[in-house]
């Protein structure tokens, strides 16, 4: 039931009211319903029930697909207004092109700990003073990430919120909350690759999941349940009314129209390499896969489905044939290269490209000059949030540092007059970056040092819970004047700590590391990129790419689209002194973080 109570209703509209004084001090404001129970659900995660109070009334409000809409189009005029008041502008600019980049997972914690990471693994001194290629985007703002029905969110929800901009239940996928097992129509939203595709924009989706994992599969699947991947995952009750999300994306626009599709997930595809080989055992829920029964090659099925094309369509699944495609010419490209996620980039497999390479091959595919109508592209850092779900930091947070190497590419080959680049995480993780460790001190080390009197230390990374715990639970090995609980640190070799498996430790013990539920950062370059600041539901950044990019419902918001592209060079003149002038100074502020 996606049923809450009046107050807290009230605290959603006047938050999203900036200049109610009136309504916020008028109200009779609680706190939302306590968490009541918890009881084990599915491998995303507990089932809840809220609590309501018998003493209150209580009105049925269905956080469905035109409520969100309503939030985001608020949100939207709010952001508009403010600029317009400090006599700012350049919110109006036009992009051609939008890049999204979603570091899954990656939470505030992340970021810091990932960018003094970069700073260490590069020799660059200390670390703290590094920065990352984001840190230099000219806007931030913050995202608000919950989900319909949970307070901390999953990946479908929240991607499903910032690619369709209506949030949804946790798990739902290009649905709202409506969402129904056995009616797969109800509640079905578009995505911004919908938007695109209408406008004439070229569209593709880069990940290092699974290309059927919750957030890319949310830029072009409708399905009640991310799990339901491959056909043997959708339960009998659904079977012949719900489609597999890996068919959807060879069947259904707008994935069957996406001039580019590189990531993992050979498997549920129906494509599996038997011969495939992997050097580091990772484990996790994550590392399993459905394998398909209905004897489908999807992607032999897509290639077909291009036979036409003018110039061959490229299927791939290694660096050296995706290094290989005449980007300049394919229209379509797929690059699947591994049956599951492709492995930590810290373990590394023969064979497999980077984030980075696949960015660049995907900007190659869908840049096509000046005559073209842009492109809406996904670039997905995918298994950061996995590391985290592990307890294994230093692969999480070497991910990060691969996802800020794509992002660097994206902005070594794009315009920055026409191309907004926004760069955000769905959801945050369990992770803290704590303790009073030393300037310069490893990032992955310990927060402090072994003393005679107390030879206890924890790392600077610390998971509040997770399988970690397990691993660093005291044992036989345990000196008399330790701390009853955990194993102390130099106990552990060099060796075990340095290598990708390692997991740090988790104070509450769980098979799997939760989410966190604080808000995340947005980071947002090139035209458009100031609607990005202030605190927003997460919904909001479908209605930036949409308004910025002339795509979707709040395309005809003002008139500004019809103004034309206003930082492009041959494009039409605006005659506006003052969206020429923030065009100029938004080259300049671009200039240094390219
Ligand atoms: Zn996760």
């Amino acid at each position: 039931m996606k049923v809450f109570c009046i107050q807290f209703v009230l605290l959603v509209f006047s938050q999203s009211l900036l200049r109610a004084p009136d309504l916020t001090s008028a109200a009779t404001l609680q706190p939302p319903p306590l968490i009541q129970t918890l009881s084990d659900g599915g491998d995303i995660g507990p089932q809840f029930n809220l609590e309501q109070s018998s003493e209150t009334p209580q009105v049925i409000v269905v956080e469905d697909a035109k409520f969100w809409h309503n939030v985001g189009m608020r949100q939207l005029k709010k952001t508009i207004d403010n600029a317009k008041k400090a006599k700012e502008y350049s919110y109006a600019n036009k992009a051609k092109n939008i890049i999204v980049f979603v570091g899954d997972g990656m939470g505030i914690a992340t970021i810091s700990a990932g960018r003094i990471y970069k700073g260490q693994y590069l020799k660059h001194g200390n670390g703290e003073e590094e920065t990352l290629i984001f840190d230099d985007f000219p806007n931030t703002g913050m995202a608000k990430t919950y989900n319909v029905d949970k307070q901390v969110p999953d990946s479908a929800g929240t991607a499903t919120a910032m690619f369709t901009g209506v949030k949804t239940d946790y798990g739902a996928i290009g649905v709202d909350s409506t969402r129904s097992e056995l009616n797969a129509e109800q509640g079905r939203v578009e995505s911004i690759m919908d938007w695109a595709q209408r406008a004439g924009k070229r569209t593709g989706i880069v990940t290092t999941t699974r290309i059927t994992h919750a957030t890319p599969a949310s830029t072009y699947a409708h399905i009640y349940d991310r799990d339901w991947e491959c056909d043997t995952e959708v339960p009998a009750q659904s079977v012949g009314i719900h489609v597999d999300i890996a068919r959807q994306l060879v069947e259904n626009a707008p994935g069957n129209k996406f001039n580019v599709i590189l990531g993992g997930g050979r498997k549920p595809m129906g494509a599996l390499n038997p011969q495939e080989v992997q050097t580091v055992k990772f484990e996790g829920p994550t590392e399993t896969i459905c394998a398909r029964n209905d004897q489908r090659n999807l992607p032999k099925e897509w290639l077909q489905k291009h036979a036409n094309d003018s110039v061959p369509a490229a299927l791939v699944h290694s660096r050296e044939e995706l290094l290989k495609v005449d980007v300049k010419q394919v229209d379509h490209l797929m690059g699947l290269f591994r049956n599951n996620h492709i492995t930590y980039s810290i373990a590394r497999q023969a064979g497999e490209p980077s984030l980075q390479d696949m960015t660049e091959a995907a900007i190659g595919v869908l840049e096509r000059g000046q005559t073209s109508s842009g492109y809406v592209l996904l670039v997905e850092g995918g298994r950061i949030d996995q590391g985290h779900h592990m307890n294994y930091a230093r692969a999480a947070l070497h991910e990060v540092y691969e996802f800020d190497l794509a992002i660097q590419a994206a902005l070594n080959n794009t315009n920055p007059e026409e191309t907004l680049i926004l760069v955000t995480a769905d959801h945050s993780h369990a992770v803290t970056f704590n303790g009073y460790p030393l300037r310069g001190n490893d990032i992955l080390g310990s927060a402090n040092l072994h003393k005679a009197k107390d030879p206890m230390v924890y790392e600077t990374i610390t998971y509040a819970n997770g399988p970690g715990y397990f691993e660093h639970l005291a044992n036989e090995t345990r000196p008399a004047n330790s701390s009853n609980v955990w194993k102390p640190l130099n106990l552990f070799t060099q060796e075990e700590r340095t290598s990708p498996t390692y997991r740090n430790l988790a104070a509450f013990a769980l098979k799997d590391e939760t989410h966190g539920g604080e808000d995340v950062a947005v980071f947002a370059h090139g035209p458009g990129s100031n609607l990005v600041r202030g605190v927003f539901e997460q919904n909001y950044l479908a209605y930036v790419v949409s308004y910025a990019g002339c795509i979707g419902p709040a395309k005809d918001f003002d008139g500004s689209c019809s103004r034309g592209y206003a930082a492009s060079p041959g494009d039409k003149i605006t005659g506006s002194v003052s969206l020429l002038v923030a065009a100029i100074v938004s080259l300049l502020v671009a200039a240094p973080a390219t």
